[in-house]
Formats: C-alpha cells, sequence, structure tokens
C-alpha cells in the first residue's frame, strides 16, 4: 500500500461511514446516546478531507496526519480511541512509502494496547475492544500483508458479531437495561466496517 492506496483507503471509509451512518446511529440509539453513526462518518470526513490533497509519499505522515483530523472532529467516547487506530498505523509507518506486514501487525498491537491503556477495558467488556485484541492476535499468525488484511476483515467482522452476547462493563451501554445484551456494540461495528472497508480497498493490490 502506497500514498496512493492510503489516498484511496480515505475516500472509501469517508463514503462507506456516510453510508453506514444510520445503521450505526440505531446501534447506539439502543446502547447509549445515539451519536456514533453521526461522530465516525464525520470524522472519517475530516480525516479524508485533510489528507485528499496531500501529496506526500510518507504513508506514515498520512495516517497520523487522517488520526489528528478525526480526533479533533469528534469528541465522545470512541473518538480519542478509535483514532488511536490511525495514529498508531502512522507511528509504525512513518517515514515509510508502503505498508508492509510487519508495520500493519505493529500499528493494530499498537493501538490495541493504547486504547486498553486508555479507556481501561478488559476483553469481554463489549466495547471495541472486544475486536482489536482478537485481530492483533490473528496478525502474529500470518506470512504476508495480502493474508493480513483479509483474515483482519474476517476476524473483526466475527468478533463484531460476539459481543451481542457481551455484558457492557464500560461506556453508556453498561448503564442500559441488561447491559446491552442482545445487541451489536456500536464502537466494535465501526472496527469490523474499518477493516473490511480496508481489506476490500487493497484487494489484489497489497
Ligand atoms: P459515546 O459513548 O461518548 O457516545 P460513541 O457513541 O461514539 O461515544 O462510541 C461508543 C463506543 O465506544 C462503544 O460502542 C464502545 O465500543 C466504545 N467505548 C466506550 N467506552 C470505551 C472504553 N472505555 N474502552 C474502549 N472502548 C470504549
Ligand atoms: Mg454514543
Amino acid at each position: 500500500m502506497t500514498s496512493e492506496a492510503i489516498q484511496k483507503l480515505f475516500s472509501n471509509l469517508a463514503l462507506r461511514f456516510a453510508q453506514e451512518k444510520d445503521y450505526l446511529a440505531e446501534l447506539d440509539a439502543v446502547l447509549g446516546d445515539g451519536d456514533h453513526g453521526g461522530s465516525m462518518a464525520k470524522g472519517f470526513q475530516k480525516a479524508y478531507e485533510a489528507i485528499g490533497a496531500d501529496r506526500t509519499a510518507d504513508i506514515g505522515y498520512l495516517f497520523q496526519t487522517a488520526g489528528r483530523a478525526f480526533m479533533t472532529a469528534i469528541g465522545g467516547a470512541s473518538g480519542p480511541l478509535f483514532a488511536m487506530l490511525l495514529l498508531e498505523l502512522g507511528k509504525a509507518s512513518l517515514g515509510q512509502t508502503a505498508l508492509t506486514l510487519s508495520m500493519f501487525q505493529e500499528g493494530v498491537a499498537g493501538a490495541a494496547a493504547a486504547v486498553q491503556r486508555l479507556g481501561k477495558a478488559q476483553a469481554g467488556d463489549k466495547t471495541m475492544l472486544d475486536v482489536l485484541l482478537p485481530v492483533s492476535e490473528a496478525l502474529s499468525e500470518v506470512g504476508s500483508l495480502t493474508e493480513a488484511l483479509e483474515l483482519a476483515a474476517q476476524v473483526a467482522q466475527d468478533s463484531a458479531s460476539k459481543t451481542a452476547d457481551m455484558m457492557a462493563k464500560k461506556g453508556r451501554a453498561q448503564y442500559v437495561q441488561g447491559a446491552g445484551l442482545g445487541h451489536l456494540d456500536p464502537g466494535a461495528t465501526s472496527l469490523a466496517l474499518f477493516f473490511q472497508t480496508l481489506y476490500q480497498s487493497t484487494k489484489g493490490s497489497a
């Protein structure tokens, strides 16, 4: 993945999250305050605008610029936490012109650690960590970036589905009746969409 592919990725992310805005808002209306769809759509739109015209070849710089724009654009619990994924991918690839498997592994592992440190959630608490942790773990077993991107999309999707069976111990969802049991976690669902879009926009050219 070169800078051109990263530009394309953020264009696709802005589009995808605009399309899924109402769906994510509905998920968050059940478990929280309903702002998650709007936040994600705005965050990725601003991230895309921040890098859309940038002609740098430094992919880490692009991820970091996108991450900072995302973080500035949205508040809430998930804004700064979600931005960690972009910032950590940027940290792992700063000064590089193409994403490699080890950069991707390092970025996702760094994001899982940062989200855990900042949000203080554990595995099984029904948060975005229930996608980040299994994806990070699965990535340690693969041999190529192409394989890693496909596996990340699959594992993220499966892991997000499993959040319906969990009771929330963090965020607003812990206060709703049944702690959200039977419902998907919006943040985990967004992460699955992120990894899906990443895989789709690199298919055949990673
Ligand atoms: P807010 O809860 O401030 O309205 P959002 O609705 O945008 O923020 O995001 C809610 C999502 O944030 C949840 O679905 C969950 O995945 C994630 N989340 C909330 N608290 C935490 C936390 N402490 N650690 C990790 N993720 C969290
Ligand atoms: Mg919310």
